[in-house]
């Protein structure tokens, strides 16, 4: 069998080989190659040790940032590579570092210490592929599967927990029962890790083609680091719209939307709130009131918990809130949600929207996506026309407003305002003689305060 490798890692391959080292391209990339995807970086192990490396490559610019673990990254032609010893971890500590790492004469070791057997490949022209823990048949079956015992490798890095969901989630492989066993059994471990690496994991995990399966089948686990989710495991909903319990209707709609972190993250939140605003009929029918503002009080927690950057908690609280909001065929209110969201977030809100209508019972389904629809191509006029929704767009602003005599920076703030509001409304045209007529006399008459925003 034969990979083609590209140009810049077999430079490095020949350059260790013709001086006499032993090389090859390992991990996700010869993981990817067989599946027949472009793998997005090249790892190399070889024998030669990091101070062997460096003199091999002393023509190029080096990092040895990861030298005391073996790694020296060549950079050739503005791209990096990771050029690693072979080695083998000494004990861990903290379920995630060794507490030392050895270099090895042999390949089958550093394999052996690789997560899973998928990722324990080796490839090189000259020896073929290198696959002594069953990589290959694996992904053939489409299996992640630990190399060597599952217990103990997860106690020793408990990241590789996240690593195998994430794996199976985005290549739509099956978890081995002894390993998914074990990671059920040893999830608590994740508490030990640090939430950075979680969250990226996570992402990835959310992303990939299979999430809703991996969220369901191990929501035990998500729920180690976000456990505000128990509350709607089950919980049913008991009411025309819905078809699944919360937790289930969620994850449902994480796989109904663009693989995108700040959607998918949103869809796994968005009715998070539900479980604390439910209220019942005496039929027993339930009822979510202000569930919206509850779910994202939540969501800020668990996004601010999970280190996510403050615009994609601003962006995702925007969504969660106004996930819900009815459109009613009025440009009105359109431009009004417009107004707090912004055009990117108004057309990510008409993503989770949908989404989240896809993930609810057939009950007038066709109806609320003809409305999404028609409330689609009314937005998309009112961006094609120009029509007026923010502040921005108002034919007056503040240096108008002084010039007219106005001092007071909240007045100012408080008139642009309420002129906007009818503007939106439609009662007053954008129009920079009208507005300032009007403007004068709110001024003169005292009428308005900064509170008059636009609620
Ligand atoms: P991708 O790059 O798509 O995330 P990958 O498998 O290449 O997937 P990397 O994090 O780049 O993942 O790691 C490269 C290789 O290093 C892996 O294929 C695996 O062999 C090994 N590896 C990475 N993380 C671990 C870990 N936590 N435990 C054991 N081996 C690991
Ligand atoms: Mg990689």
């Amino acid at each position: 069998m034969k990979l083609s490798i590209p140009q810049k890692p077999n430079t490095i391959l020949n350059t260790l080989r013709e001086n006499g080292y032993d090389a090859y391209v390992v991990g996700g990339c010869v993981r990817d190659t067989l599946l027949g995807l472009t793998p997005h970086d090249w790892d190399i192990c070889t024998d030669a040790t990091p101070a062997e490396i460096k003199k091999c490559f002393s023509d190029f610019n080096l990092y040895d940032a990861g030298e005391k673990h073996g790694t020296i990254s060549v950079v050739i032609d503005g791209e990096v590579l990771e050029v690693t010893t072979f080695r083998v971890d000494g004990e861990y500590r903290d379920n995630r570092h060794p507490e030392s790492v050895s270099f090895t004469g042999s390949l089958t070791d550093d394999l052996g210490r690789r997560d899973f057997t998928v990722n324990a490949m080796a490839y090189s022209d000259e020896k073929g592929l290198i696959d002594p823990y069953g990589g290959r048949e694996d992904l053939r079956r489409k299996v992640i599967r630990c190399v060597g015992n599952p217990d103990k490798r997860f106690n020793e890095d408990a990241l590789r927990i996240m690593r195998a969901l994430r794996f199976a989630a985005t290549y739509g492989f099956a978890i081995e029962r002894y390993t998914a066993f074990s990671l059920r059994r040893n999830a608590e471990l994740l508490n030990n890790i640090a939430v950075e690496r979680i969250n990226a994991e996570l992402c990835r995990l959310i992303c990939g083609r299979d999430a809703e399966k991996l969220l369901d089948a191990y929501r035990d686990v998500i729920a180690v680091f976000i456990p505000e989710l128990r509350e709607c495991f089950d919980f049913q909903q008991h009411n025309k719209h819905h078809c699944y319990d919360v937790y289930r209707h969620m994850i449902h709609s994480v796989g109904r939307i663009a693989p995108d972190p700040l959607l998918r993250m949103s869809m796994l939140l968005h009715d998070i709130g539900k479980p604390r605003s439910c209220s019942e009929e005496t039929d027993g029918t339930r009822h979510f009131r202000g569930h919206q503002q509850i779910s994202a009080d939540i969501g800020r927690d668990i996004l601010r918990r999970l280190k996510f950057p403050n615009a994609f908690i601003d962006d995702s609280l925007l969504l969660i809130l106004y996930h819900d909001v009815r459109f009613n065929g009025s440009k009105r209110q359109i431009k009004r949600v417009l107004q707090k969201l912004g055009e990117q977030n108004m057309r990510r809100l008409f993503q989770v929207q949908r989404a989240d209508i896809l993930s609810q019972s057939e009950f007038q389904r066709a109806k609320k996506l003809t409305i999404l629809e028609d409330t689609i191509r009314l937005f998309e006029e009112i961006l094609r026309r120009k029509e007026c929704f923010s502040l921005k767009q108002l034919a007056v602003n503040g240096r108008d407003l002084i010039a007219i005599g106005v001092t007071d920076g909240r007045q100012i703030g408080g008139i642009l305002n309420k002129l906007l509001n009818e503007v939106i409304d439609g009662r007053l045209e954008n129009d920079k003689t009208v507005l300032l007529n009007i403007a004068k006399r709110y001024y003169y008459s005292g009428a308005v305060t900064e509170k008059s925003t636009s609620e």
